[in-house]
């Protein structure tokens, strides 16, 4: 399960966090996740249920938000929000766009006692 494995990850994260903050309680945990990332909300939540049992961060609260995905047009430079990886710029109805935002998994901040 690809969730469960990125769920231990920021487990990890926040346990490092508070360690150089010399601190043994994580309290809150903010997980931002792009809309083309790949990664189910669902069973990144319940992942995380899994991954802090018996680590500092049992007690954390987290939140997941959902970042939605952008993308810049290569031709006029105007960023819009990206429907589907396949669609054309809807201001010069050309293909071909960088994606700025969309693809992103990052704890956002974490909160230590
Ligand atoms: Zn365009």
């Amino acid at each position: 399960m690809h969730e469960l494995s990125i769920a231990m990850s920021i487990v990890e994260i926040a346990a490092e966090y508070a360690e150089k903050d010399n601190s043994d309680k994580v309290l809150e945990i903010e997980i931002e996740v792009g809309e083309l990332s790949g990664i189910v909300v669902e069973a990144l939540d319940f992942a995380m249920d899994a991954a802090v049992k018996n680590t500092i961060c049992e007690n954390a609260k987290w939140m997941i938000s959902i970042v939605e995905a952008r993308a810049k047009c290569s031709s006029t430079g105007k960023t819009y929000k990206v429907q589907s990886l396949y669609s054309p710029c809807p201001f010069c109805k050309k293909f071909g766009h960088e994606l700025i935002a969309g693809k992103e998994l990052r704890v956002r901040s974490i909160l230590v006692e």
